[in-house]
Formats: structure tokens, C-alpha cells, sequence
């Protein structure tokens, strides 16, 4: 049982929440401080898999950078304070701002962390109701908002999210995406190596498509060096070669889907021979890839930040569904399946057409709201840009987006602007050096865990809750218990809802209720509960109206005439800027906040922009030499690394750096600060489809020093 109690050794289990994988960890403490932290054999989901980055969990919790009261910045440095003084403050400036200026004057922005976060997920929509402001962004639009537009455009939610049946597949294909380092995105799956190889061992292929050779593709039966941003007419290619083929099964969906007929019109003219150019992979192959995907025993198309983070990220994600679908791999197994996860998100969501509804269209560029947010690559506009409804103040929730959005640094401006700025996080960084009051949270081991979100992405059912193992070494407060603290200092009312009655009424009412899950179930079963393998279940997750499923939403088919321009390239860019430039996420790291643990600091390395060695010599760059990297929106210095494994005319470097401004905490990240790819990242780039930021495939020129 886990045993919060101090004295003797003990030993509690929880699941690590630093990345998605959701990995058991078995953690032996005594009197408040970690003796170790080992892998939960005994897991029925990660079954004894952690990387290297848990272990500093512990390092969180002790870390003397964190900040551990109230505070608020004045003139002479930042003054600590009590919460009552916090909340009398922000209650008072906030509504005092939205009285002036109208409730849309205050901005709220989310950081990933919360989808990690229990309390978060359970507490923060009540903080946006009590604001009621429309200007609401978070880090989905840096990530993932194609997936959930693909998602509730053909299966009528957002949250519909199909993942690969990764233990019982023959064929993954992944675009764009590298699991190997980050354990899966979307598709929560601990131990990736050891379930590719598992495919591998069985007969089966992995197939991947990348610019750059990644760790994922080096396990791989086959890898494909795409051109950045050429995977959705790849997709469309792959597709056509099917239809070709006469080889379309719909399998276990044939009866329930709509829509073949205008997919097939509209992507007729994206043979593999149109495309191969653009691609930079051979008609044939491309080809062979679709007969061999077509008529594996079972196939999943898997495609992640490569393919989402880009300028179609949108026809990505759409046409990936479409490539599962029209190949039979839908709803079975070995195929793309739903999670039924315990916690049921999909519960009690309406039945709506959102091929009916127009999105909400944002103040300054008109880009696209979706699920009552906005596109973060348009945050600073609405701060900046006077006018009715500009945002004068903002809450940033555990978010560093000055590092993590892009055009980081023209944030790091409008932030400074702001007429009143609250964060909520655990250090003072990039982000929160700007707030007038900073509000101390804490995290990892000082918190009661549960996976609300990455249950919904799980390639396997399970349950998991965990209690607080520590508490807090300063006044740090939960997530949940800070939104309440805000909610009823904005005037709204506060029940006594706690994040244990919400999971317990969800469990009981969810759909294992019969088999009598419940939080105190959960409780005396500290490793998790098993609840199987994804079963085919499409007919009950739809939520469209008629629980159809739409192959070919007007929204995407719409969107494929600028795909097809881009067949034509851009002459005046590939002159000025000729490199394309992508993001990668180092295995000893996961996103900025990580970057204060030593452990990890120190695998790291220093942060290099990876360039092929024929692009290095053509341009007169030796190998380790400092070199300048220019885009339209930025210029960035760092080391040149000589790369045989990215593709000529690609350039790679690391996301979540560049700790080396002043005023922030993060002292030991500060030492070995790197360089912000999102100094160079370009706002104006997006997914037009989505609003999605569109990192991948920024036009980049190098020089050397
Ligand atoms: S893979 Fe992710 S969840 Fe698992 S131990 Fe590593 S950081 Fe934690």
C-alpha cells in the first residue's frame, strides 16, 4: 500500500508525470527524502519500464530554486507575500481591469504541464468560467490542435483520439514522429524500443518517415528522409496508390462510413509520380509502401510532431485517419483503436456537427478558435495590437511560452507590456519573471496523481490514482487548491470539491462503474488495475450525430488546393533562406522546466544546430565552429554538429532552450542555457487549416562566424 508516513523506510508508487508514458515507479523514502526511485514491476501498464529522466523527480522536489511563497515583483527585486495579500491583490486588479476594459481584457494561457496534472484538468475550466474571457490560448496550439480538428471533424469530439495497437500491430508506420525518445505523444506507450522490437520479433515492419534519421528510425526495417512539410502529400499519395489498387476495405467500419466518393475526387490529382519531387521519395517506393501497408495482416499509420507541428499539419492528421480507414485498420485490432479510458472524457459529450459550426475568429489575424481557445501563434498580436477587446492582463498557468511559442521573443516583449500579469508556476523563468505576482505550485511527488488525459490516449486500459507522497518543503500549494484560491478572488463561487470527489463520481459513473471502480478501489490497488487490451468500439465512441464517421469533411477536402500549390515551391525563399529547419527533443529532457534538474542538465550537452556534412561544407562550416542561423523572423548563434543522419538541406536543433535571459531562478539551467529554436521560429507560420503553429519547415540560412 502506498504510505505517505514518515519513520521507517517505505514504499509508495505513483506514475511519473513528466512526460505522456505514464510509467509505474516504485519509490523507497524515509523520513521525507528519496532513498530510489526503480521501475513498478508490478504495473500492469509500463510492466517495469522508466527512462533515466524519472529519477529526477526527487530533484524537483527539493530543488532550493523553486519558488516557495507568494510573490510580488516591485521596484527594489521580488518581495514575498502571504496568499491572502495574493489574492486580495489579483482579485482586485483583475476585476478592476475587466470592469474598465471588459471581461476579454484578461488572457489566460495554459502550459502543458497541466494535462499532467490532476487538480489542473479537474479545476482549471472552472477558473475560465469564472473569467469569462474568450482569450484563452494554451500549448495544444504548439502541439496538437490537428489531431483534435481531424478528430472532431470526422468523429464529432476532439478527444476521439485513436491511437495504434502497438502490441498487436504487423505494420507501424510512423511519419514524423520519434517515440523512441519521447515514449509516445498521443499514443501513450511506455518502453517503445522494446515494443518496436517486439513488432520486429513477430514478423512484422516498422516503416518510418523523417528528414532527419532519428533514434525511432534506426530500429526501423526502413526509413524514408522526407522533405520537411511534404508528409500530407505523401499521405495523399499513399492514399491514391490504394484507390489505385482497387485494394479500399473499410473492414470492420464499412458500414459506417461517408463520403468515399468526394475523398477519392479530391485527391485524384496527388498521384505518387505528381509528388515524388516534392516528397524526395521515388513514385515506386511510394508505391510499394502503400501495397505493403494495404496488405499487411494488420496496419497503423501513426504520425506526430513532424507531421502536426507544419504548415499542413491539419491534412496530416486527416489524412493519416483516412489512410487507417481506407486500408481496413480502423476500430480492429493491430489497427487504430479508442482507448476506453476509466476517467471517460468522451462522457456526457454532446452529439454536434461540427461541419456545421463556424469557429470563433480572433481579434487581430482572424485565425481560427477552436474548442474556446485560441492559436498561441497569435498571443502577442492580441497583447500588442491596440484596440477594443486587447488583452491588458494575463494568467500564465505552469506555462513558459517565451521558450516554447513561437516568435519567443517578440512574447517576451508584449508580456513585458502587460498592464497586470499572474503566474502560476514553480519557478521564476523566461515566462514568469514578467508577472507583477507569482503564485508558488507544487508538483510531481507533493500532489495526488492521476492521468486524466493520457489514460485517453493509452495503448492499453488501466487505472492508477496516487496520493501526495511529500508535502511541500515551502508554503507551495496544489494546482487545484491555487484555482480555487482565484476563483473566489474574482468573485465567483468556490464548492468544496476536491480532485478526489471529482475522480471518484467520474470513476462511478464511468464505464467500469459495474465492475465497482472507484477511487477507494483504486486506493487499495497502488499499482494500477488492468482493465485489457483496446477493443473494437467505434460504435460507441462516435459522437457525430448519426455515429457516422465523415472521411471527407469539406473543412480538409477545402484545404488540398494549397497543398497542391506547394507542389509548385517558393523561388524567392529558397534563394533568400535554401535550408528548412526542424525541432527535436533530446532524450535527457522533456520540455523547459526540466532544464533546472542537474542530472539531467548535465546529459544534455550543449545545444547545436545539426547540419549534414555536404549543406557544412558547400557553405564553408567546419564541424564545432559557431555559426549564425537567420530566418525571417530571427537570428540565433550557436555551434555548428556535423549530422550524416539528417537530410541535405535540413537543419535540426533542440526545442526548450535557451535559459539566458535575466531575472530568472533557474540558476543551474542558466549554466549550460543553450539556444531558443523559437528565437528563429516565425508566428506568421501556421497550419492555416488549424491555427497550429507551424515550427517545422522554417526557411533558415546559415553563415558562418
Ligand atoms: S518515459 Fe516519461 S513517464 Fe516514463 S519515466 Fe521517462 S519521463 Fe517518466
Amino acid at each position: 500500500m502506498n504510505d505517505p508516513g514518515i519513520g521507517d523506510t517505505r514504499t509508495h508508487y505513483r506514475n511519473c508525470n513528466i512526460c505522456e508514458a505514464m510509467c509505474g515507479l516504485e519509490i523507497r523514502h524515509r523520513d521525507g527524502a528519496v532513498l530510489s526511485i526503480r521501475p513498478d514491476r508490478e504495473d500492469p501498464f509500463s510492466r517495469g519500464h522508466i527512462c533515466p529522466k524519472a529519477v529526477a523527480l526527487q530533484d524537483f522536489h527539493v530543488d532550493e530554486d523553486r519558488i516557495r511563497t507568494p510573490l510580488r515583483r516591485t521596484a527594489d527585486g521580488w518581495q514575498p507575500i502571504g496568499w491572502d495579500e495574493a489574492f486580495a491583490e489579483i482579485g482586485s486588479r483583475v476585476r478592476g481591469i475587466q470592469q474598465q476594459h471588459g471581461v476579454d481584457s484578461v488572457g489566460v494561457y495554459l502550459g502543458n504541464p497541466n494535462a499532467h496534472n490532476l487538480g489542473s484538468a479537474l479545476f482549471l475550466p472552472r477558473l475560465q468560467k469564472a473569467l469569462g474571457s474568450r482569450n484563452r490560448y494554451s500549448s495544444a496550439s504548439a502541439d496538437q490542435l490537428p489531431h483534435h480538428v481531424a478528430a472532431s471533424q470526422m468523429f464529432g469530439a476532439g478527444l476521439a483520439i485513436a491511437v495504434p495497437d502497438i502490441d498487436r500491430t504487423d505494420f507501424l508506420l510512423i511519419i514524423g514522429g520519434n517515440p523512441v525518445v519521447s515514449n509516445g505523444s498521443l499514443m501513450t506507450a511506455p518502453g517503445m524500443p522494446a515494443r518496436l522490437k517486439a513488432i520486429l520479433a513477430r514478423g512484422g515492419r516498422v516503416v518510418v518517415v523523417d528528414p532527419r534519421r532519428t533514434e525511432t528510425a534506426r530500429l526501423a526495417s526502413e526509413h524514408f528522409a522526407i522533405r520537411p512539410e511534404a508528409d500530407a502529400l505523401l499521405l495523399c499519395a499513399l492514399v491514391r496508390s490504394i484507390i489505385d489498387d482497387d485494394a479500399v476495405d473499410f473492414g470492420r467500419v464499412g458500414g459506417m462510413v461517408d463520403g468515399y466518393e468526394r475523398l477519392a475526387e479530391a485527391i485524384a490529382g496527388f498521384t505518387p509520380e505528381r509528388v515524388a519531387d516534392a516528397v524526395g521519395i521515388a513514385a515506386p517506393d511510394i508505391r510499394r509502401l502503400a501495397r505493403e501497408f494495404a496488405a499487411a495482416p494488420s496496419a497503423v499509420c501513426y504520425s506526430r510532431m513532424g507531421a502536426s507541428t507544419q504548415s499542413f499539419g491539419g491534412l496530416c492528421q486527416w489524412l493519416t485517419l483516412v489512410l487507417n480507414i481506407v486500408s481496413g485498420n480502423f476500430d480492429r485490432r493491430g489497427g487504430a483503436m479508442f482507448p476506453q479510458p476509466a476517467l471517460d472524457l468522451l462522457a456526457g459529450a454532446p452529439r454536434q456537427d461540427p461541419a456545421r459550426r463556424q469557429p470563433p475568429r480572433s481579434r487581430v489575424r482572424g485565425l481560427p478558435g477552436y474548442s474556446g481557445e485560441f492559436p498561441v501563434a497569435t498571443l502577442a498580436d492580441e497583447i500588442l495590437t491596440e484596440g477594443e477587446g486587447r488583452i491588458r492582463a494575463l494568467f500564465t498557468i505552469a506555462g513558459n511560452p517565451v521558450l516554447s511559442a513561437p516568435g519567443g521573443d517578440r512574447l517576451d516583449q508584449a508580456f513585458a507590456g502587460l498592464d497586470f500579469m499572474v503566474s502560476v508556476d514553480i519557478y521564476l523563468n523566461e515566462t514568469t519573471r514578467h508577472a507583477h505576482i507569482v503564485l508558488p505550485a507544487a508538483t510531481g511527488l507533493e500532489i495526488a496523481q492521476y492521468d486524466v488525459y493520457f489514460n485517453s490516449f493509452a495503448v492499453r486500459n488501466t487505472a492508477k490514482y496516487a496520493p501526495a507522497l511529500f508535502a511541500p518543503r515551502g508554503e507551495q500549494r496544489a494546482d487545484w487548491q491555487i484555482l480555487q484560491g482565484l476563483i473566489a478572488c474574482l468573485g465567483a463561487a468556490a464548492d468544496d470539491a476536491t480532485p478526489e470527489s471529482l475522480l471518484d463520481a467520474a470513476l462511478r459513473s464511468g464505464p467500469y462503474a459495474e465492475q465497482g471502480l472507484s477511487l477507494d478501489m483504486l486506493r487499495a490497488h497502488p499499482h494500477g488495475i488492468d482493465l485489457g487490451p483496446l477493443r473494437s468500439c467505434a460504435a460507441e465512441r462516435l459522437r457525430t450525430p448519426d455515429g457516422r464517421i465523415r472521411l471527407a469533411p469539406e473543412l480538409f477536402v477545402g484545404d488540398l488546393p494549397r497543398l497542391r500549390a506547394s507542389l509548385d515551391g517558393d523561388a524567392a525563399t529558397q534563394r533568400d533562406y535554401p535550408l528548412r529547419l526542424i525541432g527535436r527533443r533530446l532524450i535527457w529532457n522533456h520540455n523547459t522546466w526540466t532544464q533546472n534538474a542537474q542530472r539531467l542538465l548535465k546529459a544534455a550537452g550543449p545545444i547545436t544546430v545539426q547540419l549534414h556534412p555536404d549543406d557544412a561544407r558547400r557553405l564553408g562550416i567546419a564541424d564545432g565552429q559557431m555559426v549564425t542561423v537567420r530566418s525571417r523572423s530571427g537570428s540565433l548563434r550557436l555551434p555548428a554538429e556535423f549530422d550524416t543522419d539528417i537530410a541535405p538541406g535540413v537543419v535540426s536543433i533542440a526545442q526548450g532552450w535557451g535559459h539566458d535571459r535575466p531575472g530568472i531562478g533557474m540558476r543551474r539551467a542558466a549554466t549550460q542555457p543553450g539556444a531558443s529554436i523559437n528565437s528563429l521560429t516565425d508566428p506568421t507560420r501556421i497550419d492555416a487549416l488549424t491555427g497550429n503553429a507551424a515550427f517545422n519547415g522554417t526557411p533558415v540560412t546559415i553563415v558562418a562566424d
